[in-house]
């Protein structure tokens, strides 16, 4: 059989977290909170499969959870996308970043993606019969070199996908980023895809960029969000799409078919849960505390930490404990050190390793002083 992702193997966060498990390693690998969601929301979900509400959702979300997320959407960003035609309810952001890429991505269509970037985009990309088009952050701070994204955009670039706050580095968008973002569209076709899963984990008293509060680039995007990294409940897979009506026509030809719609009762608890803006409001504050604690945990440490403006991800140079490549490194940290984390190097296309690894810090307090009580030991 000939492979149609001849280059994909099992996903790091498979991996590390399977390591993780087989060495008894705490797991600061794959990205998920290690403590419950608020419990009136597990209610909400018992209680909407007591009054029934088990059997097939409609295709794009149910109207009550649209509803509320155009509500939060204006308040937030001041955009109101009609919750009828412009949003649409997915299988987790990753069903939504596939479908987008889908949507739109003719072969041979040149797709951007700024390195280093989330796993999902390139094999969704290349299964559309799409080239990947690479371009790489600047290291360490992760800034988009603009001049590098102009010179590189042409006529065929159907898509160019960003990701503010950046998985895996932590790096924000300045306002600066969306008007260069904005004065290449007038030169070039491309639409945007824009993953904003990390939109309320911006530390430091800063606001979330999202594209949606520029009307013209709005226009021209699928701007994708998830409940799991919201509500600390990675395993509902409940995510969102917002697009304008022409795009989300196509988003939603591929979501019918993809997975039809997602978990009802999930929909319904979220749908009243969003009414409370207490907890996405205080977000920031909540992961920034879990940031400021890892980060002096691990001054006395050898790790250099890198600045976290954003996300619940912390990268660390590891320079003055090993030279061995970063995926060996980590590996070799899970086992021998008891921390599972990991390497920043799988997130390019073509292994670039800077000797950088990256900790989630989405950790109970003690998970945290119990990892850093071992890596200060190296
Ligand atoms: N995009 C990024 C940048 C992520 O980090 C993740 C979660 N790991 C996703 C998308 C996928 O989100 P979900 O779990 O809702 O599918
Ligand atoms: N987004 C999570 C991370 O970056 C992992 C999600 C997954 O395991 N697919 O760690």
């Amino acid at each position: 059989l000939q492979s149609k992702l001849p280059r994909v193997g099992t996903t790091i966060f498979s991996t590390m977290s399977q390591l993780a498990q087989q060495h008894g390693a705490i797991n600061l690998s794959q990205g998920f909170p290690d403590f419950n969601c608020p419990p009136a929301l597990m209610d909400l979900v018992n209680e909407a499969m007591h009054a029934g509400h088990n059997q097939y959702a409609p295709s794009p979300g149910l109207p009550v959870l649209r509803q509320k997320i155009s509500e939060k959407t204006q308040l937030l960003y001041g955009y109101l996308p009609h919750p009828d035609t412009e949003v649409t309810v997915t299988s987790g952001a990753t069903e939504a970043l596939f479908a987008a890429i889908a949507a739109v991505v003719h072969p041979g269509d040149e797709v951007m993606v700024l390195e280093p970037c989330y796993d999902s985009y390139v094999p969704a990309i290349e299964l559309s019969g799409g080239v990947p088009v690479f371009v790489p952050l600047r290291f360490p701070d992760f800034s988009v070199d603009w001049q590098q994204v102009e010179d590189r955009l042409t006529q065929k670039t159907r898509l160019l996908i960003i990701n503010s706050p950046h998985n895996p580095s932590g790096a924000v968008w300045q306002p600066t980023d969306l008007e260069a973002l904005a004065r290449l569209t007038q030169k070039f076709p491309f639409l945007i895809l824009s993953d904003e899963v990390y939109e309320h984990m911006v530390f430091d008293g800063k606001p979330h960029l999202s594209l949606l509060t520029v009307p013209a680039l709005a226009q021209r995007a699928f701007v994708v969000s998830s409940f799991g990294k919201t509500y600390h409940t990675t395993g509902w897979k409940v995510g969102y799409c917002i697009a304008p009506p022409a795009l989300t026509a196509e988003f939603r030809k591929v979501h019918q078919y993809l997975t039809f719609s997602t978990a009802t009762p999930f929909q319904h608890a979220l749908a009243s849960f969003l009414d409370n803006q207490e907890h996405y409001l205080t977000l920031p504050a909540f992961y920034q505390q879990k940031r400021d604690l890892f980060t002096q945990l691990l001054a006395p440490s050898k790790f250099e930490l890198l600045p976290c403006p954003g996300t619940y991800f912390q990268l660390a140079r590891y320079s003055k404990i090993s030279s061995t490549p970063d995926v060996e490194f980590s590996k070799w940290l899970t086992k021998e050190a008891g921390v599972a984390v990991i390497p920043v190097s799988v997130f390019n296309h073509d292994g670039l390793d800077h000797g950088v690894i990256r900790f989630c810090f989405a950790k109970k307090e003690e998970t945290l002083r119990a990892a850093a009580e071992r890596l200060c030991l190296l």
